[in-house]
């Protein structure tokens, strides 16, 4: 089939003020046409910006393709990374062309009637085991989930003590058995994290993500034994398999997390798995549970545990799809339906 159109809108997501990024250039929805009347729909990321690239220059290097196979959609990402390469490889561009590449998934898994993680090779795992970033750790309790991520951000001293209450709570709520994470969101330094490893010793955390920026690969690489067996994970801000090459050279992290509406898609999440293969680090993509990375995460080798946000939905994310699947249990999966399976709001078709 033949690529006849593309377009990208930019929901109007809610602003809460907080002057973050994602209230700029959060996720876009692109939708692709075909002469067969077949449309696949993917998420990206970049907000306008994002959308002007879709469809601008790229939308022009897109229609006339012809999409038959996954060889196809790896070969449509070379050419329009490779047409996009001097403005792009990093940033809005490769989080724009990952809604591209996944819409192309979404777009053959219709036309063969599979689902996308029957395209990738088939279901690895049934269920995936969830966890929650975020929300009222009782609640989350509650819902069934025994793996949790608190996000910790450092200010000054006073917030050793923020994270040993926080440590000391989840483990008084979710026993020993849960996994216990923290995301620091680059706010940590060297000093604090042998710090924080040290107080939160007793509450045995499982990683620690995105502690420092991914700027200091060497500087990673370094405090990355001393941590141990506290892993340090990271990855949601680098783009495509030449940055995890890079990540790899350096042996900065125990852990990557690439997140497939921003990496590159699923193609960009299989490259980066293969080189994670090779190096044996294991692949926790960010934002797993979200439709987009949760096909990726059942139908390979990526860990057994997929992110959700419980307080997010309906909020900011979540309010574009209108049937993703949700956790029960502590567990969530992919629907059995063709293509990623879900459908979009009529706003945005
Ligand atoms: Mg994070």
């Amino acid at each position: 089939m033949k690529i006849t159109d593309i377009k990208a809108v930019y929901p109007a997501w809610k602003k809460k003020g907080s002057g973050a990024w994602q209230e700029y250039y959060w996720q876009i929805v692109v939708r692709v046409e075909t002469d067969t009347g077949v449309l696949g729909y993917g998420y990206g990321g970049g907000g306008e910006p994002g959308k002007l690239i879709v469809n601008g220059h790229l939308r022009d290097a897109l229609i006339g393709r012809t999409i038959g196979s996954v060889d196809d959609i790896r070969d449509t990402w070379d050419h329009l990374y490779f047409k996009s390469l001097p403005y792009g490889r990093n940033g809005i561009v490769i989080m724009a062309l990952s809604g591209i590449d996944l819409a192309l998934w979404d777009l053959l898994g219709k036309t063969e009637g599979k689902p996308v993680y029957e395209l990738i090779g088939g279901l690895k795992k049934d269920k995936v085991r969830a966890y929650a970033t975020g929300g009222d750790p009782a609640r989350v309790r509650d819902l069934g989930y025994t793996a949790v991520k608190r996000s910790h951000k450092w200010r000054s001293d006073a917030d050793y003590d923020v994270a040993a209450v926080q440590a000391a709570r989840c483990r008084e709520l979710f026993g020993p058995d849960a996994l216990l994470m923290f995301d620091c969101y680059m706010s940590w330094d060297a000093w604090v994290a042998l710090r924080m490893r040290e107080i939160l010793a007793e509450y045995e955390p499982y990683w620690f993500e995105d502690l420092i920026t991914p700027d200091h690969l060497d500087e990673l690489a370094e405090l990355r034994p001393r941590l141990a067996p506290v892993l340090l994970a990271g990855g949601e801000h680098d783009f495509s398999h030449h940055a995890f090459r890079a990540i790899a050279r350096a042996g900065a992290l125990d852990l990557w997390q690439p997140d497939i509406t921003w990496c590159g898609g699923i193609t960009a999440g299989l490259r980066i798995l293969d080189l994670a293969r090779s190096q044996g680090v294991p692949v926790c993509p960010h934002r797993g549970g979200e439709i987009w990375g949760l096909h990726l995460i059942a139908a390979t080798d990526c860990m057994d545990l997929a992110e959700t946000h419980p307080d997010r939905r309906n909020d900011m994310d979540g309010s574009v799809l209108l049937d993703e699947p949700v956790v029960s249990g502590g567990e969530i999966a992919p629907a059995d339906r063709p293509g990623f399976g879900v459908t979009l709001k009529p706003a945005y078709c």
